[in-house]
């Protein structure tokens, strides 16, 4: 059982669920055992927030401030969705394709990329706000995403920062530039890339951008050297798929007469910031030049199974956890991975806590804290509170077994983000969810209606 000896006790307000909290403000997280998964540490302790960081982490706690009990429950620094799409949020339950895909290329032109371009802004909109929920009450207080939507590419970018801070969550964006769809909506990909890099520039939005691409086989030369030159002029890293399948491999040799390694040199990706989402086949040289560089590379377990594409085997402090889509659920991929791994019997399940600490990294390095993402005084305050009461002991030598077999986004209480509550005793603090509900409902009816346009 978890104990503490906080100030719980002290005179100072308990807030409890039925109080609206200040979007900013300064509280005592009491009575919580603060854990981080990487390396797992253990403290009883009670957490001093000041605005948007973390001013004080145990001993004697200033008696005026309010107090939020935490007792018997797990703080831990919040997650990050370190690769995903919010356009898909609404997609759980829609009808089949016409027939079962067979390979990943199947999927993509019968599922995804009939679904992006049934996107109007509307559906953008609903879509980014519906994942948000759904990120924030899963524990998540960041969400790096790859946009799609080729028939409202202008300003969709904004439509999702928009949603984002309906929900009070942080996003790094960026719009999925491609030649599947023609010049000209390479062309608007760019330019929306380009633009919220420059809105970004400018201090103009609280969020983070990177410039966005599909995938190596969806992208000829000259966009390759167009988005280098986009990262090399916004100082951004750049973020795609590599590698999902062997695809981008037969592309480069047989259509582009280049091996994949030259295109990926070309386009430059190794680079400070880059997000490289799912590597399966990405051969191990390639993905330690990219990792030495300062990029991230972005696992997504519970994908790689949907599409029946391998597994991941890379490790390191670089390699973090994405949900591609899908719920947006740190904790489900987590056990994925932790399962996946333990199947394959590489060694990696062990380091599931290592990855997801690599997102909350990745998260920090690009909102540029300072400090890293910890319970330490300082550190931004993004937190996740879990009333998890486990039945059999946990210790820091257990932990991982806990969070990859134990902790399910069922037990997240409280997301905070920058010091303020996004979500609180399974709330959404900043919007109404039983309208989102129905106006989410509304509005995946209508998405599967337009997809059977592109199918
Ligand atoms: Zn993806």
């Amino acid at each position: 059982m978890l104990t503490s000896d906080s100030t719980l006790k002290s005179a100072a307000p308990v807030v409890d669920g039925d109080v609206t909290l200040p979007i900013e403000t300064s509280m005592v997280l009491a009575g919580g055992t603060l854990i981080e998964l990487h390396p797992p540490r253990f403290a009883v302790a009670d957490v001093f927030v000041r605005g948007d960081r973390i001013l004080q982490v145990g001993g004697a706690m200033p008696e005026s401030v309010m107090r939020v009990d935490v007792s018997g429950c797990i703080v831990t620094p919040a997650f990050t969705v370190a690769h995903t799409h919010l356009y898909m949020s609404l997609t759980c339950g829609m009808p089949p394709p016409p027939k079962p895909p067979r390979t990943l290329t199947d999927t993509l032109q019968w599922v995804w990329w009939a679904l992006d371009k049934a996107l109007d802004d509307d559906l953008v909109h609903t879509s980014a706000l519906v994942g948000a929920a759904m990120a924030a009450k899963a524990g998540a207080a960041c969400i790096v995403d790859l946009h799609s939507s080729p028939r409202a590419i202008d300003g969709s970018l904004d439509r999702i920062e928009s949603a984002l801070d309906e929900i009070g969550v942080r996003g790094i964006l960026g719009y999925e530039t491609s030649d599947r769809d023609g010049r000209g909506r390479r062309d608007g990909g760019l330019a929306e890339n380009r633009r919220f890099l420059e809105k970004v520039r400018k201090g103009a939005t609280k969020h983070r951008a990177l410039v966005g691409a599909h995938a190596m086989m969806t992208l000829n030369d000259d966009t390759l050297d167009a988005l280098r030159e986009l990262a090399d002029a916004q100082g951004a890293g750049i973020h795609m798929h590599v590698a999902e399948d062997l695809t981008d491999a037969l592309d480069a040799e047989r259509i582009r007469k280049a091996p994949l390694a030259t295109r990926l040199e070309r386009l430059g990706i190794a680079r400070k910031g880059s997000v490289v989402a799912h590597a399966v086949q990405l051969e191990t040289k390639l993905a330690e030049h990219m990792m030495q560089a300062g990029a991230f590379l972005v696992t997504n377990p519970r994908s790689n199974m949907d599409h029946g594409v391998g597994l991941c085997g890379l490790t390191g402090t670089r390699v973090a956890l994405g949900t591609d889509g899908s719920d947006h659920d740190v904790l489900a991929e987590a056990r994925a991975y932790y399962l996946r791994h333990s199947e394959a019997h590489d060694d990696l399940a062990r380091e599931t806590g290592a990855r997801v600490a690599a997102g909350q990294e990745l998260s920090s390095q690009l909102f540029g804290d300072g400090t890293p993402p910890r319970i330490v005084a300082g550190a931004r305050a993004d937190l996740t509170v879990l009333d998890y009461t486990p039945m059999t002991p946990m210790t820091p030598s257990n932990v991982i077994e806990h969070f990859a077999r134990g902790w399910t986004s069922g037990h997240v209480r409280d997301t905070m983000v920058g010091g303020s509550f996004v979500l609180h005793d399974r709330k959404l603090v900043n919007i109404d969810e039983r309208e989102l509900v129905l106006r989410a409902r509304a509005a995946a009816g209508r998405l599967w209606e337009r997809m059977q346009g592109y199918t």
